[in-house]
């Protein structure tokens, strides 16, 4: 069972070498450096505090290498929200201090043990429980669940006042617990999936040790769920995972009932009812309870979930956006960092990591869109989680068009089943809009300028019919070697009906290193002025341009048409 990865902040150079010491012990963790001050971070941020909360918002434990004082007040605004945290720490610069702030329940202690070991230093540990314990009663490790937190907390401060306590069941990992065990104590630690009240001054710790495999057309399911599990007597906390035979992988019956019950939902190949599946699946000796419909399997040890069948595949087209990575949208991002196998043209491939040691990246050329596709169906359909990346949005000449056509002519039932989803990006035209300022404010028409996939002759109707049409024009694919007069050709059917003084914006590399953004007009444009990375935006009638105050232009098109209401 994994932890998160935690992020390692930087503000400066100086704490780079701390930084690069403590990666090491996250295989995966990036070091993300402030932008102007740190060469050679993973990720550039340039501001802080958004930085920092957005991490703590999305649970990423945070390791920073500055003032402890920085980062409480940092995150200061946040904490009274929030019940859960990710760890949080401060690591001086130099290495010579590793302070844990936030998240004693998610294993900061454990975290900053760690890193204080790397660095040969002793972790500022202020627990009372952990260093009378050596160990947090209350957070228990993968694999076990504590039953009450408010009572935990009270336990524990009924331990550190003198009291001794009597452990109950396994509970392997607290033999190296520094506890004042005594078999007469009042305090008990019980350990077991057995469904019990804690008696007073009992702290309950159940294993994670139970799967039930269910038929996705019993009624109400997690209510059968519950009721099964309390007819045999086992607490809902020791359940690790709800199990289904893989024809029903796309029932979304049993993917709200995993999701109310707070577990992963796995599936299974089924030769038998839901008896034999949960034999099969959990790999070592159960106890079992339940009928065809319903089964309860009981393991000895407790199980990790992602040992237990297989999870439902998962495709994801995603986009990236023009490329900053300010403007990748939080949904992308998830799933990137969820991805067990990224596909897509190298540049692309590149500009979404960095990736960690365990995620498999497919790089192809960029004119191998179909079997891309549907090499992404064959990973997807093995229960793996799958992103093909493209550039801006994914459905603007891109791969998710490509994806859904590998679909549509497979009969596969396997892929069928896989979990797609297209999330969408900003596309060029309107990230090079956004800079001009608002060329596209009123209707417009988008088009490729690529004869690959369509003949040359409809591309010609269509300018000649949207240029008529008074319709502002955004062009992707302008120019590219193989196709070198086509933008000229373009042009001039655009000029039959624009007059010369029409704006124009030529977007190259927009939100990537050397971007540049050119304001002229439809008679100074010529081919010469544009290459395959750039976005060429024509105004139509109503779009107008004046200076702006930093220089330049701004171009818009007013949102009325005609004349002014
Ligand atoms: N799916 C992409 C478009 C892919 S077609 C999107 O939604 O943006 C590729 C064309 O998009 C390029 O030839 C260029 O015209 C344009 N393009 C893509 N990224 C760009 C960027 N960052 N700046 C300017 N133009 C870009």
């Amino acid at each position: 069972m994994t932890r998160p990865v935690p992020a390692i902040v930087i503000l400066g150079n100086g704490s780079l070498a701390t930084a690069r010491v403590i990666q090491q012990l996250y295989p995966g963790a990036l070091i993300h450096g402030l932008a102007e001050r740190v060469e050679g971070a993973d990720r550039i941020y340039r501001e802080f505090g958004a930085t920092l909360r957005e991490l703590y918002q999305q649970d990423t434990p945070i390791i920073a290498l500055c003032a402890a004082g920085i980062v409480i007040r940092t995150l200061a605004p946040l904490l009274l929200e929030k019940g859960a945290e990710p760890p949080v720490l401060a690591v001086a610069e130099d290495g010579s201090a590793v302070v844990p702030l936030l998240g004693g329940l998610g294993g900061v202690n454990v975290m900053a043990r760690e890193i204080a070991a790397t660095l040969d230093v002793t972790a500022a540990i202020t627990t009372s429980g952990e260093l009378r314990f050596g160990t947090c009663l209350l957070n228990p490790p993968s694999g076990y669940a504590l039953g009450d937190l408010e009572l935990g907390k009270r336990f524990v401060s009924d331990l550190l006042a003198g009291e001794t306590v009597r452990i109950e069941g396994a509970a392997p990992w607290l033999a190296h617990a520094r506890l004042p065990e005594n078999e007469q104590s009042r305090l008990t630690v019980h350990v077991g999936h057995v469904e019990r009240t804690p008696a007073a001054h009992e702290l309950l710790i159940y294993p994670r040790n139970v799967v039930v495999a269910v038929d996705a057309g019993v009624a109400n399911v997690p209510g059968a769920v519950r009721e099964a599990l309390h007819q045999a007597k086992i607490a809902l906390q020791s359940l690790v995972c709800l199990l289904a035979a893989d024809t029903e992988m796309t029932s979304t019956t049993l993917r709200e009932a995993a999701l109310e019950l707070g577990v992963p939902l796995r599936f299974a190949s089924a030769d038998g009812d839901v008896r034999e599946l949960v034999r099969n699946a959990v790999g070592q000796p159960v106890s079992l309870v339940g009928d065809g419909t319903i089964a309860v399997a009981i393991a000895e040890q407790p199980l990790d979930p992602s040992q237990i069948g297989r999870p439902r595949g998962r495709l994801a087209v995603i986009g990236l956006g023009p490329g900053a990575a300010e403007l990748m949208v939080p949904a992308v991002k998830a799933e990137l960092a969820r991805a067990n196998d990224v596909l897509g043209y190298e540049t692309y491939v590149r500009m979404a990591g960095p990736f960690r040691a365990d995620q498999m990246l497919h790089c192809t050329d960029n004119r191998e869109e179909m079997q891309r596709a549907r090499h992404a169906f064959e990973l997807a359909a093995q229960g793996r989680s799958v992103v093909v990346v493209s550039s801006g949005d994914p459905g603007v000449f891109a791969m998710a068009a490509a994806v859904l056509e590998a679909l549509h002519e497979s009969t596969d039932a396997n892929w069928h089943a896989v979990d797609l989803e297209i999330l969408p990006g900003v596309s060029a035209s309107l990230a090079t809009a956004a800079q001009a300022g608002a060329p596209l404010g009123h209707d417009f028409c988008v088009m490729s300028l690529s004869d690959n996939l369509k003949p040359w002759s409809i591309i010609e109707k269509r300018l000649d019919l949207a240029a008529e049409a008074d319709l502002a024009l955004a062009f992707y694919n302008p120019i590219s070697r193989s196709r070198p007069w086509q933008l000229g050709r373009a042009l001039e059917i655009v000029a039959q009906h624009r007059l010369p003084q029409t704006p124009v914006v030529l977007g190259r590399d927009i939100g990537r290193p050397g971007q540049t953004l050119r304001v002229t007009t439809l008679g100074q444009l010529t081919p010469d002025q544009v290459d395959m990375r750039t976005m060429v935006l024509v105004g139509s009638s109503t779009t107008c341009t004046f200076p702006r105050s930093e220089g330049g232009e701004w171009v818009y098109t007013p949102r009325w048409y005609g004349s002014k209401p």
